[in-house]
């Protein structure tokens, strides 16, 4: 992206703060006039010197130049406040309304995008989250550093090479010869910086990744006896982080001795030019001062110049990683139109293919009917595909073959916000939002009344649990177990009241009692819904209506579990196993 492109981009978010920028814009000029007042001034105070100390001088005449130039100075400078005052609060305002605007944008932007997108690896958590908020960060310094710095010093040093011109061509001739120098230069510098800076900041990140990454490893770090290790590799980058700082501190000493040098240049020859032509009878005397304090208004933005291209280059870097993400059309979710009003909730799906999109083949040709009101498991191994069918089945991919029906219409076609309204969902893990538990039950149902939410506590079995806790229902949820966090997101499900409802491993990270009460609960909510379970416990799939057996992301075998036992297939071989690893012969004859 180039820097116009950026700006194309930015105007739409610019444009409801366009008043204020014209106020900018204005307040930008007077600043560059009132810049130009020095110069004028200090002409007018010498050549009126001269010309009292040629005439003889009056008492009355010094005094009124002394009033005058004291006049303009400080009105000068009382105007100079003001603008600056002015912009620095129009350019805040600007920024911090574009900054959240942009955020805003961003966030609103991505919850439109489907489940796919958030699931590549390249916009693994983190890195959304950087390019987001670096994005919106540099872009609004960008906005900022046009509005504060590149404009009103431009069109300073504009007007006074204007004003130099004016008084005299050569000497403006002079002025603006430097200038190509000092853009190559900083050019130049910039140049060098980019390659310095973005190896200090890759440093940067990974020494606060590796500070991180001990304290969250400190416990394997200090049984296998790693300290040494560890703190090597971190002197290491230390030492790497140095380096990359004196190398910038260098580049930039050498650049900035060579500007500083080429100004020189400029100011001597002003100096000899101007004193020249002062001699010469073509100037007054009063324009020596003049033409160098000029020449300084028109040497003051560039000097800055690398900073601000270095930032620039930096925006316009971020820039492209956040509109890459607010341009992933491509990855809106889709939504059919047809609404939902009396759920069935009969699924059916026909020789149903699934590849993901990074090509890893999940399903192959997966026949079968999940009817209305039954409770279906499905059985096998890790990677068999089971949760790729759920996802399907939630419409969070759509399949690469093939056809799922729900209610005898294509899933393709419902309203995905209406669909996924009479879904419930619960995971292995679910997650919990920081807030309080009674915020994190509801919400499953925002608009559910207290009484609600501690009804649903105490179908969870989490109620009497909650009630023990100090602070009850206003109880920070992250701090609960992973057990209470666990009923948390059935009582979500309770409180949500779906017709469907995908279980995948709800007990599978719980202890038995847990495991025990859960079931319970889940068994009370099952009864008169479609429910898929995937659990890996022979205990929750066993009473089940049909089982389907996955093996390698097809159906093997299907029906019910006395059937499928009898059936001496993969079915059979998992239940064993799964009784042996129990160590069932023990257990019952402990029981006995
Ligand atoms: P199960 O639930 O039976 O353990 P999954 O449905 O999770 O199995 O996985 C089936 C296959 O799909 C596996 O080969 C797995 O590696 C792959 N897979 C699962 N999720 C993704 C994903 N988001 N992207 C790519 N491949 C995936």
């Amino acid at each position: 992206m180039n820097i116009w492109q950026i700006i194309a981009r930015l105007l739409p978010f610019v444009k409801p703060y366009k008043l204020l920028v014209f106020i900018s814009l204005v307040l930008t000029l007077i600043g560059a006039v009132a810049a130009q007042i020095n110069p004028l001034v200090l002409r007018y105070t010498v050549d009126t010197i001269q010309q009292l100390l040629n005439e003889g001088r009056t008492e009355q005449g010094s005094a009124s130049l002394f009033l005058y130039i004291s006049a303009i100075l400080f009105g000068k400078e009382l105007i100079n406040i003001a603008v600056r005052y002015g912009q620095s609060m129009l350019g805040e305002r600007i920024r911090v309304n574009l900054s959240s605007q942009l955020s805003q944008y961003a966030v609103e932007k991505i919850l439109t995008y489907k489940y796919a997108f958030f699931v590549d690896d390249e916009n693994a958590t983190g890195k959304l989250q950087t390019r987001i908020d670096r994005g919106a960060e540099s872009l609004t310094r960008f906005v900022q550093r046009i509005f504060i710095d590149l404009l009103p010093l431009f069109a300073n040093a504009i007007l006074a090479l204007f004003i130099m011109f004016h008084a005299n061509f050569y000497v403006g001739l002079i002025a603006s010869i430097v200038m190509p120098i000092y853009f190559l230069l900083s050019w130049q510098q910039a140049g060098m910086l980019k390659g310095v800076r973005r190896g200090l900041r890759t440093l940067r990140e990974t020494k606060t990744n590796g500070l991180f990454n001990i304290i969250e490893s400190i416990i394997v770090i200090k049984s296998f006896v790693r300290e040494e290790y560890e703190r090597e590799k971190q002197a290491r980058l230390q030492r790497n982080l140095i380096d990359a700082q004196l190398r910038q501190r260098k580049t930039n000493y050498v650049f900035d001795a060579l500007k500083s040098f080429a100004e020189q240049v400029g100011v001597t020859l002003i100096i000899i030019l101007t004193s020249y032509l002062v001699l010469d009878g073509q100037m007054s005397i009063g324009s020596i001062m003049f033409h160098i304090l000029l020449f300084n208004n028109v040497s003051a933005p560039i000097r800055q110049l690398h900073r601000i291209y270095d930032e620039i280059n930096e925006a316009m870097t971020y820039a492209e990683g956040f509109f890459e993400v607010l341009d992933a059309d491509s990855a809106i979710e889709e939504s059919g139109d047809i609404t939902i009003e009396n759920l069935y909730g009969t699924f059916e799906l026909k020789n149903v293919n699934f590849t993901y999109p990074n090509g890893t083949p999940a399903l192959f040709d997966v026949s079968m009917k999940i009817p209305h009101g039954k409770t279906v498991a499905f059985v096998g191994l890790s990677g068999a595909g089971k949760s790729t069918l759920l996802n399907l089945l939630c419409k969070f991919y759509a399949p690469t073959g093939g056809k799922i029906t729900l209610d005898g219409k294509n899933l393709h076609d419902y309203d995905t916000h209406l669909l996924r309204r009479k879904i419930g969902l619960v995971l292995q893990k679910n997650h919990i939002f920081k807030g309080s538990i009674e915020e994190n039950i509801r919400y499953g149902n925002m608009n559910a009344s207290f009484a609600e939410v501690r009804e649903a506590a105490k179908k969870a079995y989490l109620h009497e649990q909650i009630e023990q806790l100090p602070d009850k229902y206003e109880t920070d949820a992250q701090q609960l177990s992973g057990g209470q966090q666990q009923r948390i997101a059935i009582a979500r499900l309770f409180l949500k009241d779906p017709p469907i409802i995908f279980l995948d491993e709800p007990t599978a990270s719980l202890d038995a009692i847990a495991t025990e009460q859960i079931k319970n609960s889940l068994d009370a909510i099952k009864a008169d819904r479609t429910t898929v379970v995937i659990s890996h416990s022979i205990s929750q799939i066993i009473d089940s209506d049909v089982i389907f057996v996955l093996k390698e992301g097809r159906v093997v075998e299907s029906g019910t579990h006395e059937e499928l036992y009898n059936n001496n297939g993969t079915y059979k071989e998992i239940f064993n196993a799964s009784a042996r690893s129990l160590n069932l012969g023990r257990i019952s004859k402990t029981l006995r």
